[in-house]
């Protein structure tokens, strides 16, 4: 048993200099650019026929509706490619780069734990390569181009009470949530209420991780609305002629990074939008230069299978034309437990009953998985140290029942030889690639998706919509985005709106409260409930615990 934590377990790493990994991977010199020893860019000119004929297979790794601290998705994700690797696979990971706003919070990083770690885990959780910073800077300068205009005398007669493009900053900061500037005279910009979102949440980062190239980058950002004038025209960034600049700040930034794995297993770490307001995965091009690297590209999609899962197709595959080989479904015990009604604090006692009872919400995403994309599905059981046998063997003997693979995977204790059986599990469900299909076509009115995308994957009987959200899906349908995916904005602890609504509720309708065109990124979100684009930090802050001694190691970072 380990006593290790995970930024213990990282130093210990064997790292490879990142210049070998990437040789190994056959990545020519020229297209790979050294971020210090351990981390690099790669400049790869993706020739289209060239990448259909060398991609690798996809496997996505999504999970059940989890319990706040997250059911181990990338832990899961780093150790089916050590797994993948340990078998003899050539296997590369494609994950999302972490935002700040959680590793100084509640949730800590987002580099995996254990021994199933991304590494140099202090680099990936902090600056990183400096994208986020970028992809700040780029969505900050439209805001500054903005507010100059309307100071220059705002001949594109913006209604400064419309304005929908607020500030950006990666971090967890209340304070910022709603803000007055502009103040102290003419000579200082026009007054006017405005506020900030976390990075993470930016239109910015979502074309980011939408974009197939540069032309496209700019294209969408071109089409981003950042406001409406008076006779409620629509404003874009291609009206205030900002596409270039914004674009030329991001050129960098939108080369996929590449690290290792404690186990040496190359990961291309790349962009991070929320999987709330956004869909919720990493770039397409560090997707790509898995597929095209790897025979097996290992990627995660954000919150539960109902979310991450079911915008990763929907929207992500749509627009890539991609389509996974294999999905994994990770589930734990707790959450199942969770869904068999067992408060937060017995979480950690044995309760084969209530397992037994949560294993509704796994049958479920099982099924939207199977049924809904026709996607190969295995389960993947994300072993603690406090589950027990008994339990494990209740998910277990569910999953013959209904006919599918699973394995117990302690890739937290065991790095990758923990998931060998699952890794065998996957290279067999990649064997037959079946036709994915979608939840619902893009020509179907945009009711229609959101009914879909209830039924089918949320288990529900439909949506109801406020007289905002009714006026909203007019307009957008009016001014002719009406074509467009959405993408839901719901709690991700529940199928339904309701997070308590644990299991695998019937009978419910989602209740859509406002519908958002996000014309850059090029979906509709469709809000449910409150969403929340500025976290705080909690009381007691992991930054609190983070610390650097006099060399510059840092500690205390999870
Ligand atoms: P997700 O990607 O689903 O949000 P993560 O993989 O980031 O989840 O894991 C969330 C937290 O749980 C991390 O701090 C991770 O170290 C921890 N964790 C994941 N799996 C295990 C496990 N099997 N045993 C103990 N801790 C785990
Ligand atoms: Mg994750």
């Amino acid at each position: 048993m380990s006593h290790l934590n995970d930024i213990d377990i990282a130093k210990t790493a064997d790292k490879k200099p990142i210049n070998e990994i990437a040789e190994n991977l056959g990545i020519s010199k020229e297209e790979f650019i050294p971020y210090g020893h351990y981390k690099a860019k790669i400049d790869v000119n993706m020739n289209k026929e060239e990448f259909e004929k060398n991609k690798g297979k996809l496997v996505l790794v999504t999970a059940i509706s989890p319990t706040p601290a997250g059911e181990g998705k990338t832990t899961m994700s780093v150790g089916l490619a050590d797994g993948l690797a340990q078998i003899g696979k050539k296997s590369v990971l494609a994950l999302r780069e972490p935002s700040l706003g959680p590793v100084f919070g509640m949730k800590g990083g987002a580099a995996g734990g254990g021994y199933a770690q991304v590494v140099p885990m202090e680099d990936i959780n902090l600056h990183f390569t400096g994208d986020f910073h970028a992809i700040s800077s780029a969505h900050n300068l439209i805001s500054a181009l903005l507010d100059n205009h309307i100071h220059h005398g705002n001949s594109l007669n913006i209604d400064t009470r419309k304005i929908h493009w607020k500030r950006v900053v990666d971090m967890n900061d209340r304070q910022l949530r709603h803000i007055v500037n502009g103040l102290n005279g003419s000579t200082n910009g026009v007054p006017r209420e405005d506020g900030y979102d976390i990075t993470v949440a930016s239109e910015i980062m979502a074309i980011f991780c939408l974009s197939e190239d540069l032309i496209d980058l700019k294209e969408r950002i071109s089409r981003i609305i950042v406001a409406y004038t008076h006779d409620n025209q629509p404003v874009t960034v291609d009206d205030l002629k900002g596409s270039g600049a914004v674009t030329a700040l991001l050129v960098d930034a939108f080369k996929p990074n590449l690290v290792q794995t404690l186990e040496n297993t190359p990961a291309f770490i790349h962009g991070g939008p929320f999987a709330n307001i956004a869909h919720g995965c990493n770039s397409i091009l560090a997707t790509k230069h898995a597929l095209l690297y790897g025979d097996y590209a290992v990627t995660e999609a954000g919150f539960g299978a109902d979310l991450g899962g079911e915008k990763f197709i929907d929207i992500k595959c749509r627009t890539a034309e991609l389509a996974p080989d294999a999905v994994v479904v990770v589930a734990t015990v707790k959450a199942l437990k969770m869904h068999g009604g067992v408060s937060k604090q017995h979480l950690n006692e044995e309760n084969v009953i209530a397992v037994k009872k949560g294993l509704v919400n796994l049958k479920h995403h099982i099924q939207t998985m199977k049924d809904v994309f026709n996607l190969n599905t295995v389960v993947g059981i994300n072993h603690f140290f406090t589950d027990t046998d008994a339990e494990v063997q209740v998910i277990l003997d569910a999953c013959q029942e209904w006919g599918i693979k699973a394995s117990v995977a302690k890739v937290w204790e065991q790095g990758g030889k923990g998931a060998t059986e699952l890794a065998q599990l996957v290279v067999e469900a990649c064997e037959n690639k079946t036709n994915m299909t979608f939840a619902y076509d893009l020509d179907t009115t945009l009711m229609d998706k959101i009914t879909h995308v209830v039924q089918k994957v949320y288990g529900g009987k439909g949506a109801t919509y406020t007289n905002k959200a009714m006026k909203q899906l007019k307009e957008i349908e009016q001014v002719g985005f009406g074509q467009l995916p959405v993408c839901m904005a719901k709690t991700q602890y529940s199928l339904s709106d309701t997070a308590s609504l644990i299991g695998a509720p019937t009978d419910f309708d989602i209740k859509i409260k406002e519908l958002r065109l996000s014309a850059g990124a090029g979906f509709i979100v469709a809000i449910t409930g409150t969403i929340m684009t500025m976290p705080g930090l909690p009381k007691k802050p992991s930054a609190e615990s983070i610390d650097v001694d006099k060399e510059g190691n840092i500690t205390g970072l999870f």
